[in-house]
């Protein structure tokens, strides 16, 4: 401008006032004199054509428009993003006094949803209906809230069951013969019977119940399988075709929920299994060292062929120990009936039970992977809570010890009001699969 050196040589009274604005915004320059000097009246005015300044040419970068123009379709998401406001003149909104819509006179109805839940999921249960007493509606209603039912064991990670082709099935044709049907476990003494599991009921000859004998002995129950020569209707089929009586989930008050059932039950009679995840021993761990502290255990330990069963094997009085097939390895798979679970996951304790688990296997070729059975131990009138002996092999199981005796710390008050009570359980232990009484 006045500093710089080209003249204009036309220079018009709009360019001068332009100047002389310019001037005054301009920061007064070192040499204010020279400049005042310049822009004497009279003078004409040395001036620069303004010139925008170019920026700096940036270089492309993997960002810019060069490489990555933006689209058609992404101007339409950034605009669907930030859709334009509404201008909406909230003056002129008349403010209208009456009646509340529908979400404000009525409170949303929680209890029915919850309730509705707990309907859809208890029928989805296989078999006879399973009903639960109307004074325990709402309690159970918020726990299944937190629960699934399920009506085979699912496998978790680490669980492979062994496969079917490596499993046998017998030889027999249509029913199978209780004397040579090559699925019946053996008695280890000389004789070398087939051990039979059922047997008629004396009341009702489509009905199996278990023999009184296999009732109060530690066996495996082998059913058949579809690896088998028999028909469907085996007598040797019981577990596999699922529960037949109906149950009733109850509130025991002092015990938590409770199960029994409208129906009677036979001695000897299959009820349901113990079902849950079957997870490996690790993942059990990990999940009782975090349960622990919150009550009740639902984990059974998958290890009747694993020789966990000394002390039975001593009170048996076995001659022909099988202590070739019991293996130190000790129990792969656990299940848990905690989270996921059927009905009889709601069975309680009692020193004087009226139930039994039993395992049940119909491939003998998995040792670790098996159903776990209750079996009525005696008749059971309709709507008797059912029991079973959570620590059978604990000391006294089923025979009872002096009350009070050996009270152990972490064990708590035993709330089965028998006879025989050993006044203590462990519930937070985790239980051995079956054991006898
Ligand atoms: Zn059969
Ligand atoms: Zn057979
Ligand atoms: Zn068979």
């Amino acid at each position: 401008m006045s500093q710089g050196g080209v003249s204009s040589p036309s220079l018009s009274r709009s360019d001068q006032a332009q100047d002389e604005a310019s001037q005054a915004k301009r920061p007064r320059a070192l040499n204010a004199d020279r400049v005042h000097d310049v822009s004497a009246p009279g003078q004409p005015l040395l001036l620069l054509p303004f010139v925008q300044p170019t920026p700096p040419l940036q270089p492309p970068t993997a960002l810019s428009q060069t490489y990555y123009p933006t689209d058609a379709y992404q101007r339409k998401a950034i605009k669907g993003a930030y859709p334009k406001a509404k201008k909406v003149k909230r003056a002129d909104t008349p403010l209208v006094l009456g009646t509340p819509g529908p979400l404000l006179t009525r409170p949303p109805n929680v209890r029915h949803q919850t309730h509705k839940t707990m309907e859809r999921k208890l029928r989805a249960i296989r078999g006879p209906e399973v009903t639960y007493d109307p004074a325990a509606e709402s309690r159970l209603a918020d726990f299944i809230m937190n629960f699934e039912f399920v009506n085979t064991n699912p496998l978790r990670k680490g669980v492979v069951p062994v496969s079917e082709e490596f499993n046998a099935g017998c030889t027999c044709v249509g029913a199978c013969n209780p004397e040579i049907c090559l699925c019946l476990s053996k008695e280890e003494d000389e004789s070398n019977t087939n051990i039979v599991p059922y047997r008629r009921a004396p009341d009702d000859p489509h009905m199996m119940v278990l023999k009184p004998e296999f009732l109060t002995r530690k066996a495996m129950i082998y059913e058949c399988s579809d690896r088998c020569g028999c028909n469907a209707g085996c007598w040797n089929r019981v577990v596999q075709n699922g529960r037949t009586v109906r149950l009733e989930i109850f509130y025991t008050g002092d015990r938590g929920f409770g199960l029994r059932s409208p129906d009677r039950i036979r001695a000897g009679q299959f009820i349901d299994c113990y079902t849950g995840e079957v997870i490996t021993t690790a993942a059990a761990d990990l999940r009782e060292a975090a349960h622990t502290a919150h009550g009740a255990s639902y984990l059974f330990s998958l290890d009747f062929l694993n020789g966990q069963y000394e002390d039975y094997e001593e009170d048996s009085n076995d001659d022909d120990d099988d202590g070739d097939e019991a293996t130190e390895s000790g129990c792969k798979y656990v299940i848990d009936g905690r989270n996921f679970g059927g009905p009889t996951r709601f069975i309680n304790h009692s020193c004087n039970p009226n139930c039994r688990m039993i395992p049940v296997s119909r491939n003998h070729a998995d040792r670790d992977l098996y159903d776990l059975a209750f079996f009525a131990l005696r008749e059971i009138p309709p709507y008797t809570e059912l029991t079973f002996d959570y620590n059978p092999g604990s000391e006294g199981g089923g025979g009872g010890i002096v009350k009070g005796a050996k009270i152990d710390p972490s064990a708590v008050q035993c709330l089965c009001g028998e006879a025989n009570c050993r006044g203590q359980l462990w519930p937070n232990q985790r239980k051995k699969g079956v054991a006898v009484r």
